[in-house]
């Protein structure tokens, strides 16, 4: 709904910086995204380009987040569309969209004078889930377009095209995308470890007061098993705890209650999904 729109076209100015943990996955990221901005030596090898990288991990583990990210790093211009945007959506429209997706990405390129764009996928499993046997499926051409669009990247031109996709359940994911020159490059973005949880903390904790005798170590330690997103909440609902308590400051008791929020939220969540 709307929380996804905002995400969609906010600018793309985040840096790698601004995400915390995942650093395995930030180093792979930057690693694969050099092959676009070596383009030269990367062609004067006789080196395929690099067509589209799969993120692959849990939600609200930053996959959104690396995709901004990787625009801001190699100075490209971000599109963005998600996979359940093409949901019941009538047999060619969706083969249009995705037409329309990589004109606007080139489009964009050449008006700002970038010489690359990324177009990220979210929710890829959407319109990319296995094909069945002979069974006609609405979102075939959708899928049948997108392989098209990626066949006729040749990276050789401005703009150059990069795109990458985000899935939580790549083994649902048609083979013919897996196919080299198509999602041939997979990052792992995993749920964070005590480490990377408290970095996210300390990164959402920078616009808001902490109170001195708050260890961001220990909240970490408590928030075990949160995501990002859900990190992300818990420092939000936290600083809502401690402007009804009409103070200025957030405190132990505060988070604390915001961790229970968050988690008691996922289980009712889970339950009425259910
Ligand atoms: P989904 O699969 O549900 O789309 P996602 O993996 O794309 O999830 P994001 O949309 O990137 O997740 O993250 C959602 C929000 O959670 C971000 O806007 C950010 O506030 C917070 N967040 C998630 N991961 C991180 C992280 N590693 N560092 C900082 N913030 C994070």
């Amino acid at each position: 709904g709307a929380e996804k729109k905002r995400k969609k076209n906010g600018p793309a100015r985040l840096t790698f910086e601004e995400i915390g943990g995942q650093d395995n996955a930030k180093q792979e990221l930057r690693e694969a995204l050099d092959f676009l901005i070596r383009h030269e030596e990367i062609s004067k090898f006789g080196i395929r380009p690099l067509k589209g990288i799969l993120l692959t991990g849990p939600p609200g583990t930053g996959k959104t987040l690396m995709a901004k990210a990787a625009a801001h790093y190699t100075n490209s211009v971000f599109v963005a569309a998600s996979g359940s945007e093409f949901v019941e959506m009538y047999v060619g429209v969706g083969a249009g969209r995705i037409r329309d997706l990589f004109k606007d990405a080139r489009n964009r390129a050449v008006k700002e004078s970038k010489e690359s764009a990324i177009i990220f996928i979210d929710e890829i499993d959407v319109i990319g889930g296995k094909r069945e046997g002979g069974q006609q499926r609405e979102y075939d051409q959708t899928l049948n377009q997108l392989l098209t669009e990626m066949d006729g990247i040749y990276n050789s031109e401005t703009p150059r095209i990069l795109l990458i996709a985000a899935t939580n359940r790549k083994e649902m994911l048609d083979p013919a995308l897996l196919r080299p020159g198509r999602f041939d490059r997979h990052i792992q973005v995993d749920m964070p470890d005590k480490k990377g949880r408290r970095s996210i903390l300390e990164l959402h904790a920078k616009n808001k007061p902490l109170h001195p005798d708050v260890i961001l170590d220990k909240v970490a330690e408590e928030a075990y098993g949160f995501s990002g997103a859900q990190l992300e909440s818990v420092m939000n609902e936290a600083a809502i705890y401690m402007m009804r308590d009409n103070l200025t400051q957030v405190e132990d008791r505060h988070l604390a209650m915001a961790i229970d929020k968050v988690m008691m939220g996922e289980k009712t969540d889970r339950e009425t999904n259910q």
